[in-house]
């Protein structure tokens, strides 16, 4: 494949990539600016390269025979974020979560504290509608006015935050294949004050390390909350899958929502480990669970 002047490279191993730490190599790689990657992702198209986007790969576990085709990886070239006007703030795909909550904090705006633990970018959690349920519920969705993307012919378009179908854990997104390239989001809540702003994001960074596994490799929840009744954590703890191991894989003693990966897992040992996960809490409880993290190849956002 003759990737003209793009700089694409070849046969990357992505586990490093991830914050599960596993996963097989990419067959190409490439980390294009706002300027390439319309470009990158037409050719890519035409010459028929099925396409994977990766922010920082806190929330997807890659397979180990790794992705066939061309991975667009964010969280490097993408980085910018400046504020517009008085009240809104842009970011580029790649910029962490945790960066833009401290940006709108140090203009002296609250409403971004939730984003400070959660170590994705502003791509990935755009079109996962990342957030918290707990204790006070509050998602992108709150705080997202509209996003630029470049659809799979490399076509750039702007869409208001209602078009993308935001609801828990989901946008219409991932069904279109397109790129979120950068975000725009509102800051209404300057009159909270720097401490009320302070007190709020020291209160997230320490429920989370009280109640998660913070300094294992994870990728946080594993699967979504159900619907109605107890928390999905509680479903895994009551069916005493804490502990429980495939290979590499364990469910965290911490929190058995969550997976911790030792140095020799495998992409395996987490699917295994996530299947006994599924069959436990149906076959005891009679409840579905299902996974938040998305697969790779299988839940591709973009396939030429
Ligand atoms: C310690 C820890 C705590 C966490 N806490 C939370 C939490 O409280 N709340 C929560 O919601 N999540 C949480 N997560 C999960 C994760 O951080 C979020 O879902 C985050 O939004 C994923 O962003 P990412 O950049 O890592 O995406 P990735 O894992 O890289 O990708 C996720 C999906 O988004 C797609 N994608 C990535 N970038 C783009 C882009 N620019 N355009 C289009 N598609 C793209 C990928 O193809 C993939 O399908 C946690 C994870 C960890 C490890």
């Amino acid at each position: 494949m003759d990737w003209k002047n793009f700089e694409v490279q070849e046969d990357i191993s992505l586990a490093s990539f991830t914050t599960w730490k596993v996963g097989g190599v990419a067959q190409w790689y490439a980390e294009p600016d706002a300027e390439e990657l319309p470009g990158l992702l037409r050719l890519a198209r035409e010459h028929d390269v099925p396409v994977f986007f990766l922010g920082r790969g806190s929330n997807v576990l890659i397979a180990d025979k790794g992705l066939p085709g061309l991975v667009v990886h964010t969280w490097k070239a993408l980085s910018g974020i400046r504020r517009i006007g008085d009240d809104m703030v842009e970011a580029e795909a790649g910029v962490p979560l945790p960066r833009l909550s401290r940006f709108v904090a140090d203009l002296g705006c609250a409403g971004f504290e939730f984003l400070i633990g959660i170590p994705g970018t502003v791509g990935g959690g755009v079109v996962i509608n990342a957030g918290l349920r707990a204790p006070l519920r509050r998602e992108v969705l709150d705080i997202l006015v509209e996003v630029d993307l470049v659809e799979v012919d490399g076509t750039l378009i702007t869409l208001s935050a209602s078009e993308i179908g935001l609801r828990y854990r989901h946008s219409n997104l991932f069904d279109r294949g397109s790129f979120v390239l950068r975000a725009r989001f509102v800051l209404e809540d300057f009159a909270s004050g720097s401490d009320v702003i302070r007190r709020r994001t020291a209160h997230h960074l320490l429920e989370r390390k009280q109640k998660q596994p913070l300094s294992r490799q994870t990728a946080g929840s594993t699967f979504k909350q159900v619907r109605a009744g107890p928390a999905t954590g509680w479903y895994l703890e009551k069916a005493g899958l804490k502990g429980r191991r495939v290979g590499g894989a364990v469910v965290s003693e911490k929190h058995a929502n969550w997976i911790e990966t030792d140095s020799s897992a495998t992409a395996n040992d987490v699917k295994e480990l996530m299947k006994v996960m599924v069959n436990e809490v149906r076959s005891k409880f009679g409840v579905v669970i299902n996974r938040e993290v998305r697969f790779l190849p299988e839940d591709t956002t973009f396939q030429a």
